[in-house]
């Protein structure tokens, strides 16, 4: 794998061509909470979800968004020489709140020169037209990107159900395709190594987001942490998570059934340090990394090797197009 040769569509490069310079996100915590955890869907949230929301790296919710903002802007420049940032949204369920309130966040987020985008994580089920109307004039004011993060996991509505995420995949598309109707875009979250899913879940995942035309993806390794159900369900032998080899060869295939277009943000996610009971196989996110992009070179394969379920495959196998 070479930096300059790339088998897959790397998002900081992305970045760094899109906007020119040394692109960041800056984290922003808000005080909030999800559906799926206040009892409005469901309580005690998604089975590998602990209390932070998944938002375990940020600043506490009780800073000003601009406070959070100035904060981690001076960290990332010192540390990265950082140029310019997306605030990122990234902790539980950023669209579910009062329309006042998340346009007041959203506005203020949006307040510097060199804050060129806004990257809002939610649910596909708190994705109202309200609010993406509201982000497409805050785009068109600012001239700023502004994508909206989904969680969604995996396409497998079984799965979904197993793992508690109170939405189907029907949410889902309806939430991509309002959203792309006002011009923002779309990162999907997968998780390739649920332990209720198989080979042709992963393929399928691939299909499905390149067949929408989502602009990023973001895959995380599944981690488990104390006082969750997936964390019972572990211990007691009730969930497997699948060998490090085997996720190694998942997001392999996944890259290649995926449309080369769609830009990846992450290949393997990062567990938090405390209160873990499992994550990336008791080894470094970046020697995982490493594995996946070595095996990218060793197949000699790449991002979107196998894409040619698009676009009407049957005719093209037929000969009709050119006929
Ligand atoms: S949707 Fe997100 S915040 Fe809500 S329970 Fe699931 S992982 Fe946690």
């Amino acid at each position: 794998m070479t930096g300059d040769n790339p088998r897959y569509n790397i998002y900081s490069k992305y970045l760094a061509g899109k906007f020119g310079g040394r692109v960041y996100k800056l984290p922003v915590n808000l005080p909030g909470t999800c559906p799926n955890r206040d009892g409005t869907i469901a309580l005690g949230g998604c089975i590998f979800c602990d209390e932070t929301g998944s938002g375990f790296q940020c600043l506490p919710n009780t800073m000003s968004v601009k406070k959070q903002v100035d904060e981690n802007r001076e960290f990332y420049k010192k540390r990265f020489n950082a140029e310019k940032f997306i605030v990122y949204f990234q902790a539980f369920t950023n669209t579910y709140m009062p329309l006042s309130r998340f346009k007041e966040y959203m506005a203020a987020a949006a307040c510097s020169g060199d804050v060129v985008g806004i990257s809002i994580s939610t649910r596909p089920d708190c994705v109202n037209d309200r609010y993406l109307d509201f982000l497409q004039d805050l785009k068109a004011e600012r001239g700023i990107q502004i994508d909206i993060e989904l969680g969604l996991q995996t396409v497998n509505y079984r799965t979904l159900r197993r793992i508690n995420r109170g939405h189907t995949l029907a949410e889902f598309i309806d939430a991509v395709l309002r959203i792309h109707r006002r011009g923002l875009e779309v990162c999907v979250h997968l998780i390739l190594n649920l332990p209720w899913d198989d080979r042709e879940d992963v393929v399928e995942n691939a299909k499905v987001i390149s067949a929408l035309g989502v602009r990023y993806v973001k895959l995380h390794s599944l981690y488990v942490v104390e006082n969750t159900v997936l964390g019972d369900l572990f211990r007691s032998g009730r969930a497997v998570i699948m060998p490090l080899e085997d996720y190694v060869d998942s997001v392999v295939l996944f890259l290649e059934y995926l449309d080369p277009g769609i830009v990846v943000q992450r290949l393997v996610g990062k567990g938090p340090q405390e209160s873990v009971i499992f994550s990336n196989w008791g080894t470094s996110w970046w020697k995982v990394k490493q594995m996946i992009e070595q095996a990218l070179d060793q197949r000699d394969t790449w991002q979107g090797r196998k894409c040619g379920y698009l676009n009407g495959s049957a005719l093209f196998k037929a000969g009709f197009p050119d006929s």
